[in-house]
């Protein structure tokens, strides 16, 4: 069985590594457009950025691994087609005109985009930047020297870990967010309070009911001009405002799409032979349809695709978990908070405090900030579908004993 991977990132990597775990010894290839070999990204905006962590630590496997798995890796390769009834792809290099590439399996990886301000309101200008890959984060480091000033639209995750690191950094950091609180898609409000009193105490203003009007500058930004009328004056700008998965070859192979390529629980897409994983599928979970932007999910849904793919007909079970690095906060959640009805907070340690999700009697999520035992508890209580009575589990001395 010939197999092809699109997409090398975390999901791509991750498929091809566990298909020879599990003994596929035909031919595989992973087709990936960058020209980094597969990487992680989360440390690109936090390590990385700042500074503390080498390139070659970024690398998924070591140099030699591909070659020595016989898997064919092909980087600065970029597939623009797929023919699902001829069941072959064409891939091109900068330099190449095209290659058809047949396959009896094929996957794609192809993760997800961020999403760009329009040119109409300055997003096209110099010293705009996103954050996704290896290339977008050496472009932008330069601009991080002490007392430049670093506008960052959104409040996410990665906006706010990017405001982390400039304040860090000596510049100053302004992060602006239309919605009334920072993480407010993810996250509940005593979470938001958490990280927002985190990053004011270390300078960052955070401006949350603000809305950009645009981006102003000649050909390069200087500042951004708020709703309100204010101005920001800024020597570069972060734009954070979320990521659209990578369905346009799925599309144009008409492959179902539903918020992602639509699998089903076996990670199969609406053609029997093209399966999908990491941040561009969108799969069944608890009755719903839900597509994760992490980690966590991109290797354990790969590694559920390849079992799959060699005929394990196993439905995949997620079990979602994140992490954010912000100043001297690990945060660490687990689980899904959709639907939540009612935060128990469970007070640490110093600094450490945990916000548990539930909906009704049902715990749902843990975000634990520098409490890694919550996290370690809460995930375990999650995956095994117990519920400890709230009240318990904000006063209980022993967390641990709520697992028994
Ligand atoms: C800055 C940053 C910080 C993050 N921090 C965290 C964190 O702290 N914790 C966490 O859990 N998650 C974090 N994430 C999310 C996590 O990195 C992603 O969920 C994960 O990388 C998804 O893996 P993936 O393989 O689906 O997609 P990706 O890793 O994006 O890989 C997809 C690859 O497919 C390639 N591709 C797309 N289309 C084609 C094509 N047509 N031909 C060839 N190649 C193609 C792309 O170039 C890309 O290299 C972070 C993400 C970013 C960007």
């Amino acid at each position: 069985m010939r197999i092809v991977i699109v997409g090398a990132g975390q999901a791509g990597a991750a498929l091809a590594a566990k298909l020879r775990a599990l003994g596929h010894d035909g031919p595989l290839t992973l087709i990936g457009e960058e020209p980094a070999p597969p990487y992680q990204r989360p440390p690109l905006s936090k390590a990385y950025l700042l500074g503390e962590m080498e390139e070659d630590r970024l690398w998924l496997r070591a140099p030699g691994f591909w070659a020595e798995s016989a898997i064919d890796l092909r980087l600065s390769t970029r597939v623009t087609a797929i023919d699902p009834a001829a069941r072959s792809l064409t891939a091109r290099t900068l330099t190449d005109g095209g290659e058809t590439i047949p396959y009896d399996a094929l996957a794609l990886t192809t993760g997800a985009t961020p999403r760009r301000l329009p040119a109409s309101i300055g997003g096209d200008l110099a010293g705009v930047f996103t954050v996704r890959t290896l290339a977008d984060v050496d472009a932008m480091r330069a601009e991080f020297t002490p007392g430049r000033r670093a506008v960052i639209i959104g409040g996410g995750y990665i906006g706010l870990e990017a405001a982390a690191v400039a304040a860090k950094l000596g510049l100053s950091a302004t992060v602006v967010e239309m919605a009334p609180r920072i993480l407010q898609r993810v996250a509940c409000p005593e979470t938001s309070d958490y990280v927002r009193a985190l990053h004011q105490s270390h300078g960052v203003t955070i401006l949350e009911s603000t809305a950009l009007d645009r981006l102003v500058g000649d050909t390069r930004v200087t500042a951004a001009r708020l709703k309100d009328g204010r101005y920001l004056p800024a020597d570069f700008v972060i734009v954070g405002v979320g990521v659209t998965p990578g369905t346009a070859l799925a599309e144009a192979a008409g492959l179902s799409l539903d918020n992602g390529i639509a699998t089903d629980e076996m990670g199969r897409t609406s053609d029997p032979a093209i399966w999908a994983a990491g941040d561009c599928a969108s799969f069944p979970c608890q009755g719903a349809r839900i597509r994760l932007e992490s980690v966590g999910n991109a290797i354990d849904q790969a590694e559920a695709v390849a079992a799959n793919i060699l005929g394990a007909a196993t439905p995949y079970q997620a079990r979602p978990w994140f992490w954010s690095d912000q100043f001297d906060l690990k945060l660490q959640i687990a689980g899904l908070n959709t639907g939540y009805t009612r935060i128990v907070t469970r007070p640490g340690e110093g600094t450490a405090t945990s916000f548990w999700y539930y909906r009704d009697a049902t715990l749902l999520a843990v975000d634990a900030m520098n409490d890694p035992r919550a996290y370690m508890v809460g995930k375990r209580l999650i995956e095994t579908g117990k519920s400890p009575d709230p009240d318990t589990l904000a006063t209980t001395p022993d967390l641990k004993a709520l697992l028994k």
